[in-house]
């Protein structure tokens, strides 16, 4: 059995691991996706330290410092089932296989939100995708159209520009609620049209996709033709493995945590996008610092040989 299993191979993860790891736990950090949300970051202009980095040789950096203590194993693989035991806590994956831990870190971020309109499924994976800054290179010399208003979707507009012929950004207000730097940058780019105030009703197409109708006229049409549209319409907490074990949610739907990173079930803690800390910031440098609480909170957790089960006091 090992001292704790982390879920997840983000930055909250393999900070976690990094402290857990000093702390000298037998530390587990195991997960589906390595690098998990930061390999779609395509600029980071604000982790301290790197003025410019990206977000894969970032999480690259965070996984080689993880992986260079010998008291920490690395499993890729996605965990479908946490439970309970005497002792601490058995985790059963996809494979089948099983694996124990005294102590839990919930890393395991978030998931794209989808828009659940017509065409959008059909069309996933043929023009439909929900990453613009990881798809976008598929679409040189196209045009295409970013849904959404915030970070990852202004983002992805500026980035979309450098390839795609024509990138329509859709927004359903008539401002961003983006980064500055980010709105900049878009505006930057002439081949970015703003069509605000209107809401993807439908993904039309015909095998794959050929155009987005709008909830209202635009330019005199309530369609736009695209070869591609990446929803950017912001995540849901990954959080159905906590909730086998009864820990509660915010009103967000995020892992409630106190300051300490603990969640109301004794022995399990998170870090990371999944949590309702940090003001629910989610930020490489949040998720880090949440990491690093987390680990610290298990560690004395651990030394002060605490029982398991049941809920915090
Ligand atoms: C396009 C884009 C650009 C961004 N740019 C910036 C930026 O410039 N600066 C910045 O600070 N932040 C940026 N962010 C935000 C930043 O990437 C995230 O806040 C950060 O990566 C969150 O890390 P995390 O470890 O909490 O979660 P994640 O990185 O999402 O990691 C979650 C991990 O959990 C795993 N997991 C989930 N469920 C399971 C399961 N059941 N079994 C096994 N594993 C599971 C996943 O596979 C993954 O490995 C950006 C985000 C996006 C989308």
């Amino acid at each position: 059995m090992t001292d704790v299993a982390i879920i997840g191979l983000g930055c909250a993860a393999y900070t976690a691991a990094v402290y857990t790891a000093r702390y000298k736990l037998d530390t587990l950090v195991i997960g589906e996706e390595e690098g998990g949300m930061g390999m779609t970051a395509v600029e980071v202009g604000n982790w301290p330290g790197d003025i410019d980095v990206t977000g894969p040789d970032l999480m690259e950096r965070y996984k080689n410092h993880a992986l260079s203590f010998d008291n920490v194993t690395h499993k890729v693989g996605r965990v479908e089932k946490v439970e309970q035991t005497d002792d601490g806590f058995r985790l059963t994956m996809q494979s089948g296989d099983t694996e124990e831990a005294r102590t839990i870190i919930f890393a395991t971020g978030s998931n794209k939100r989808h828009l659940d309109v017509p065409g959008e499924k059909e069309f996933s994976g043929k023009g439909v995708t929900y990453c613009a800054t990881c798809d976008a290179f598929f679409y040189r010399g196209k045009d295409v159209a970013v849904i959404g208003g915030g970070d990852s979707a202004v983002e992805g507009a500026a980035i979309a520009a450098q390839v795609a012929n024509k990138v329509y950004l859709v927004h359903r207000r008539n401002e961003f609620r983006a980064e500055p730097y980010w709105v900049d940058k878009v505006n930057e780019k002439e081949n970015v049209e703003f069509v605000l105030e209107r809401n993807l009703v439908e993904v039309l197409g015909d095998g794959k996709v050929t155009a987005i109708k709008l909830d209202k006229e635009w330019n005199g049409s309530d369609e736009i033709k695209v070869d591609g549209v990446f929803i950017e319409v912001g995540s849901i907490p990954a959080v159905d493995l906590p909730k086998q074990l009864g820990c509660e949610m915010d009103e967000r739907g995020h892992l409630k945590v106190d300051d300490a990173m603990k969640t109301n079930i004794t022995g399990v803690f998170a870090a990371g996008d999944v949590t309702s800390a940090s003001n629910h910031f989610a930020q490489f440098a949040t998720a880090a610092g949440e990491g690093s609480v987390a680990a610290n909170t298990v560690f004395a957790y651990l030394q002060a040989g605490e029982g398991h089960g049941g809920a915090m006091g």
